[in-house]
């Protein structure tokens, strides 16, 4: 029977699974936690969405990614509970206790409280949302195929996204791509005039987290692939069929994808534990719970502030957090007191296209295709599994030399 510390991870996205991997040699018995038995690599859905790339191909089985590992193992079951005091997880597959906690377990889509967007607007968090966009997209071009009515066909190839961060920078440049370079050829009755990509943000610029000419550059490349982009527009309601914008304009429209917001995964509500902003957790510098040492929180679902903003939900905050929970885990096991997390900031990256790309590194702004070429192979870098990179690479030049998209196939119908 094994005497070692029990640490429990909950989440194998870039949080849990860093963490996981950072505890290999540390004398603790290590339970990864995932309601998926898989880890996904979001920042590459939006690619799953426009038909890019299969889902297999970013995504990997925690198993195999952690099988070399000897003191971890895996549970695929759906965390509903903590129970603090007895340091004891509640599971769909039953408890599972812990001495140390890690909880890592994302963020979801933010609707703020609007509820016809949650009914018809498609999300982009996740395998199956990714793949729902896919299906609906080449459905809307078999529909408007068929469809007599020229208004209700032009709704049916009109295109809204919403959110101007890089999901939806991204989504938006790929999506036009996709419709003007490539399904233009699959469907040559089509007029192509009746296409529409808008791009949607609320406030006057894209990419709040880029300089300013930055943003304008990312916004005139977007303009230049045909993705109309709207600064100050506010979505109200939608119902499937129509967007309703604040003050009244009203744009027909068969699909908005909504990448206007996150906020933490609903486990965060339900452990019972301070939360502030977006509803993430609240946590010391140490990332450790006030008042319970034993449970660190990380990613996106942690909240902590840095020259007094919130960090942002990306992967370079997730997996450097993680480092800090494995290394005061560590140092509390030697009787050492924890230390603080500083954030390191890696720079900012989003892709319009073929060849074009923003990028801001440490005080450095670039673009076009270098930025472009900089995009690509950190994320070929970050994919985990030299298989997912060797596909990925041969989808994007196959891409790039013949103008096609491999994962075309519609298959589920909605
Ligand atoms: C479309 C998209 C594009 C993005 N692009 C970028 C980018 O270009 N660059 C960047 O840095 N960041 C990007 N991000 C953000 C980045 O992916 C996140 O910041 C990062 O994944 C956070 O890591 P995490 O470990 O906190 O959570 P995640 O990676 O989301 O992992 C959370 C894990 O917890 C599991 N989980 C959740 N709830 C439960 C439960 N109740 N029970 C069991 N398991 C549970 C989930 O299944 C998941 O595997 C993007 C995100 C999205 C959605």
């Amino acid at each position: 029977m094994t005497t070692r510390p029990r640490v429990v991870v909950v989440g194998a996205g870039f949080g849990g699974l860093w963490a996981a991997r950072a505890l290999a040699r540390a004398p603790v018995d290590v339970t990864v936690v995932d309601r998926h038995n898989y880890h996904l690599f979001q920042p590459l859905l939006y690619q799953v969405a426009t038909a890019g790339l299969e889902p297999e191909s970013i995504a990997r089985p925690v198993r195999t990614i952690l099988r070399k590992q000897r003191n971890v193992d895996f549970r695929l079951t759906e965390v509903t509970g903590v129970d603090l005091a007895r340091r004891e997880l509640a599971t769909d597959g039953g408890p599972i206790g812990y001495d140390y906690l890690i909880l890592a377990m994302g963020g979801e889509t933010n609707y703020f409280g609007l509820d016809a967007l949650r009914r018809h607007a498609f999300g982009l968090k996740d395998i199956d949302e990714a793949e729902l966009i896919k299906n609906h997209v080449l459905a809307c071009f078999e529909h408007a195929m068929t469809e007599p009515d020229p208004d209700r066909r032009r709704a049916l190839v009109t295109f809204v996204v919403v959110g101007g961060g890089p999901t939806g920078v991204e989504m938006a440049g790929a999506l036009s791509e996709l419709i003007r370079l490539v399904l233009v050829k699959d469907y040559p009755r089509l007029n192509v005039k009746d296409v529409r990509v808008l791009l949607l943000e609320a406030t006057d610029r894209l990419l709040a987290a880029m300089p300013a000419p930055l943003a304008a550059a990312a916004a005139q490349k977007l303009w230049d692939k045909l993705v109309e982009v709207r600064h100050g527009a506010v979505v109200a309601d939608y119902d499937g069929q129509a967007v309703r914008l604040k003050g009244g304009e009203v744009v027909p429209a068969g699909t908005l994808i909504w990448a206007a917001g996150v906020r933490a995964a609903s486990l965060a509500a339900k452990v019972g534990l301070p939360t502030a902003a977006q509803g993430r957790v609240r946590v010391e510098p140490t990332l450790q719970v006030a008042g319970h040492p034993e449970v660190y929180v990380i990613g996106d679902a942690a909240y902590v502030e840095n020259d007094g903003k919130p960090l942002p939900m990306v992967a370079p905050v997730a997996m450097q957090m993680a480092q800090v929970a494995a290394t005061n885990i560590r140092r509390g096991l030697a009787g050492q007191p924890p230390v603080a997390f500083r954030f390191r900031d890696p720079g900012t990256l989003a892709t319009i296209g073929r060849n074009a790309a923003v990028a801001y590194i440490h005080g450095f702004s670039f673009r076009g295709f270098p930025a472009w070429v900089v995009w690509l192979v950190v994320h070929l870098i970050q994919l985990i599994g030299f298989r997912n990179k060797l596909v990925v690479l041969i989808n994007w030049a196959w891409d790039y030399l013949f103008y096609e998209r491999g994962a075309r196939l519609i298959t589920r119908r909605g």
